[in-house]
C-alpha cells in the first residue's frame, strides 16, 4: 500500500517533457495555495483570500518543487536505465539469462526452446571474433522474425538462446523450430565472408516439469540428444517409458 502510493506521489512529480513539466508544476503550486487558503478557512472561520500572499508563498515554493521534480526525473531515469542494463544481453538486445528466468515466474503453460548454435567455435576460429559476434547479432533478429510476439526470447549464454512459446501446441513448435534450425547465411559489410549457421534445439513442456530447475534441465538433454543425432534440428524432450515387453 505505502510502496503503491509512494510509486503514485513519484509519478505525479515526473515529468515526461517541458510542457509536462509546466502543467504539473503549475497544479502543484495550485495545489499549495488552496491548502494555504484551506488552512485559513479553517482557523478563521473565513477565507481572507490575500492575492499577494498567495504569490508570494507559489513564488517562494516554485524554485523548491521544481528542483524536487527534476531529483525525481532524474533519480527515475537512472533506475530505469540500471534495471535496463541488469536485464539485457547489450550484444544483442535481447533479455538476459536473469530476465528470462523471471519472466518465466510470471509465464502461462508453454514450452521452453534451448537453442545452441552449430559449429561456432569455427566461424570464430575461420573468420574472427567480431565476425562471430555480428552472428549472434544476426541470431537475434532472425530469432524475432520467426517467432511470435508473445514469445519471450533471451541470449542465456555465449552462443546459447532460450525461448519460451506460450501456449504454443506440437505442430506450432514443430513448424517454428524447423525454422530457426535451418538458420541463414549472414553476408553483409560486417562479415568477411558469408556465414552459414544453423541450430539445434532441446524443447520441453513447463506442463511436464515440477519447476524451472526440472524444464531447464529437461530442454538441456533434448538438445544434448539433437546435437548428438547431428544438429540443426529440433528435439522434444520424452520421458522414457519402462516396462516390460
Ligand atoms: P556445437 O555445435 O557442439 O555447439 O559446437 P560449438 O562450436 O558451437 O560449441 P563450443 O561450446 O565448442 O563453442 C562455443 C563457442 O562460442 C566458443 C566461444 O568462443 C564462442 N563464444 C561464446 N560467447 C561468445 C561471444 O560473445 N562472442 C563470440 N564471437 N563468440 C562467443
Ligand atoms: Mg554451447
Ligand atoms: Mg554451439
Amino acid at each position: 500500500m505505502l510502496d503503491r502510493l509512494i510509486s503514485y506521489c513519484l509519478s505525479v512529480l515526473n515529468p515526461r517533457s517541458r510542457a509536462d513539466f509546466a502543467w504539473r508544476l503549475a497544479a502543484i503550486c495550485a495545489l499549495v495555495v488552496a491548502t494555504d487558503a484551506g488552512i485559513d478557512a479553517l482557523l478563521a472561520g473565513t477565507s481572507p483570500f490575500s492575492w499577494t500572499r498567495r504569490l508570494i508563498i507559489v513564488v517562494g515554493v516554485a524554485p523548491f518543487i521544481s528542483l524536487f521534480m527534476l531529483s525525481v526525473h532524474h533519480i527515475v531515469g537512472v533506475k530505469n536505465d540500471l534495471h535496463r542494463y541488469a536485464n539485457t544481453d547489450m550484444l544483442t538486445g535481447l533479455m538476459n539469462r536473469r530476465a528470462f528466468l523471471d519472466a518465466l515466474d510470471q509465464a502461462e503453460e508453454g514450452a521452453i526452446m534451448m537453442i545452441d548454435v552449430d559449429h561456432f567455435k569455427m566461424v570464430n576460429d575461420r573468420y574472427g571474433h567480431a565476425a562471430g559476434d555480428a552472428v549472434l547479432g544476426a541470431i537475434a533478429s532472425h530469432l524475432q522474425t520467426n517467432l511470435r510476439t508473445d514469445d519471450i526470447i533471451a541470449r542465456v549464454g555465449g552462443e546459447e538462446f532460450a525461448v519460451y512459446l506460450i501456449g504454443a501446441d506440437s505442430s506450432e513448435i514443430d513448424r517454428i523450430g524447423a525454422r530457426v534450425c535451418a538458420g541463414f547465411t549472414l553476408y553483409n559489410d560486417t562479415v568477411p565472408a558469408p556465414i552459414k549457421v544453423t541450430m539445434s534445439i532441446g524443447a520441453a513442456y513447463s506442463a511436464m516439469a515440477s519447476d524451472q530447475a526440472e524444464l531447464f534441465a529437461r530442454a538441456d538433454q533434448a538438445l544434448y540428444e539433437a546435437k548428438h543425432s547431428g544438429r540443426a534440428r529440433l528435439n522434444f524432450w520424452q520421458p522414457v517409458v519402462s516396462g516390460r515387453s
